[in-house]
C-alpha cells in the first residue's frame, strides 16, 4: 500500500523519508532542511501549509481537508547533540543489518515520516476525504519547547484551527514494536534551592555560617520522602537529587553559599502546586540561625492521563492488527509535547522502539518503520467511524 505512494513525489517510503530526514542535522534549535523538505513534501500533495517562525525556531502546520473531525498527528524534527562514541555517521541515515542509524532515527525522524507518508498515501486513495488531517512538526522539543509546539498551538488558536484527536509519535515501546501506547505522562518539576550562610576559615567555624550542614539534612529528608505509592494509572511518584554544588576549591574555608537541585516526576495524586507547598514547608523548617534557604521551582508540565475511550480502541485495535502485539496502556516515562497538545485535545503516543533515544549509535528497525506507518494509515482510516460512535 504505502510503496504506491508516492508516484509523483520525491520519496516513495517512510524509511527513505526517514533516511532523508537524518541527512538533515536539525540538532535543536537549528531547522537543518528538516522542516523545509516536508513542508514541500506536503505542500505538492495539497496540503495547506504554515510555516510558523518564533525567536528562531521552524514549525510547521500542513492540513488536508476543510471538514471535521480533525485528526491531528504531532513530532518533532529537532535532535540532540550528537556525543561520543558513535560508530555509524550519525547524520548518514546508513541501513545495515535491518536498522536504519542515525541521530533522530528513533526520537522521532520515523516516527515523524511515519505519519506524513501515511497522510499522504491516505490522502491519494481518498483526495475528498469526510474528515480533516492535521499534521504538527515542530523544530524545539529537546530543547526550551517554549517556541515549538506551543508556537503552533497559539497559530492555531489565532487561526481558529483545533483538533478532535491527536496522536504523537515519540518512541514508546520499551523493546518490542508494538507493545505500549502512552495514554499521559507524569509531571515533572525541578526545585532549585540555594542555601546562603557566612564564608569564613575552617579553622574558626564559630565566625562563619556554614550552608551545607542544613542543606545536606534538607536534601536528606527530600530522599527519604516517599510521595506516594501510585495510582491506578501512574507509578510512584518519584524525587531525584541532581546537582550539589558549593563552587569551593579550598579545604580551608567554609563557603558561604550551596546550591542543590531536585527534580520530581509526579502521579495524579499530586500537582505542582501540592507539591511546592510541602517543599517550602520542608525548606523553612531546615533553615538554622545564620542560614537562609532560597527556592525556585520550574514545572515543565502537571501529570495527565487521557481516558480510555472508543479513540483508545482505534488505536490499540491498529496495533494489534498491524504489529500482532497487544498494547499496554502506560503513563510510564519523561515528558513530550503530549503535555501541550492534551490542552486542546485528547492525545496518545505510539511510536517505535526506544531503546537506543539520546544514545550513541541511535539506531531503529526498518521494519518497525514499516510497520509504525502502516499503523497510522489503519488508524487514519478507521478514524471517522470512532468519531461518528463516540458522537452518538
Ligand atoms: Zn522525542
Amino acid at each position: 500500500m504505502l510503496a504506491a505512494l508516492c508516484k509523483e513525489l520525491p520519496v516513495t517510503d517512510p524509511v527513505t523519508l526517514t533516511a532523508d530526514l537524518i541527512r538533515c542535522a536539525s540538532v535543536t534549535p537549528v531547522e537543518g532542511g528538516a522542516i523545509s523538505l516536508l513542508e514541500s513534501l506536503l505542500s505538492r500533495a495539497g496540503f495547506v501549509c504554515t510555516r510558523i517562525e518564533r525567536n528562531g525556531v521552524h514549525n510547521l502546520h500542513a492540513r488536508y481537508g476543510t471538514t471535521g473531525p480533525v485528526l491531528g498527528f504531532n513530532g518533532h524534527t529537532d535532535v540532540v547533540p550528537v556525543g561520543e562514541g558513535w560508530t555509524h555517521d550519525p547524520f548518514g541515515g546508513t541501513i545495515s543489518d535491518g536498522k536504519l542509524w542515525g541521530r533522530g532515527a528513533c526520537d522521532m525522524k520515523s516516527g515523524v515520516a511515519a505519519f506524513v507518508c501515511a497522510a499522504l498515501d491516505f490522502v491519494q486513495d481518498n483526495p475528498d476525504p469526510d474528515l480533516s488531517l492535521a499534521i504538527l512538526i515542530t523544530g524545539d522539543e529537546e530543547g526550551p519547547g517554549l517556541d515549538g509546539t506551543l508556537a503552533i498551538l497559539d497559530w492555531m488558536a489565532a487561526h481558529g484551527e483545533t483538533l478532535d484527536h491527536c496522536i504523537v509519535g515519540e518512541p514508546t515501546c520499551p523493546e518490542r514494536m508494538g507493545e505500549m501506547i502512552k495514554i499521559g505522562r507524569r509531571g515533572s518539576m525541578t526545585a532549585y534551592l540555594t542555601a546562603t550562610g557566612m564564608q569564613g576559615h575552617a579553622a574558626y567555624p564559630h565566625r562563619a555560617r556554614n550552608p551545607l550542614p542544613p542543606l545536606i539534612a534538607l536534601l536528606d529528608r527530600l530522599a527519604a520522602w516517599q510521595m506516594d505509592g501510585g495510582t491506578d494509572q501512574f507509578d510512584p511518584s518519584t524525587l531525584s537529587i541532581t546537582t550539589v554544588d558549593t563552587g569551593n576549591p579550598a579545604n580551608n574555608v567554609i563557603p558561604g553559599q550551596a546550591t542543590a537541585t531536585v527534580n520530581i516526576r509526579f502521579n495524579g495524586a499530586h500537582s505542582s502546586v501540592s507539591i511546592t507547598e510541602i517543599l517550602r514547608a520542608m525548606v523553612a523548617g531546615a533553615e538554622v540561625e545564620g542560614v537562609t534557604i532560597a527556592m525556585d521551582i520550574k514545572v515543565s508540565g502537571e501529570s495527565f492521563v487521557t481516558a480510555p475511550d472508543a479513540f483508545t480502541d482505534l488505536v490499540r485495535g491498529a496495533v494489534q492488527a498491524e504489529t500482532g502485539v497487544e498494547p499496554v496502556l502506560s503513563t510510564s516515562g519523561g515528558t513530550s509535547d503530549a503535555r501541550f497538545i492534551r490542552r486542546i485535545a485528547p492525545v496518545l503516543e505510539f511510536g517505535v522502539v526506544g531503546q537506543s533515544m539520546h544514545k550513541a549509535d541511535e539506531h531503529v528497525a526498518v521494519s518497525d518503520i514499516d510497520a509504525l506507518a502502516r499503523v497510522y494509515r489503519r488508524l487514519i482510516g478507521g478514524y471517522t467511524d470512532v468519531l461518528a460512535k463516540r458522537l452518538v
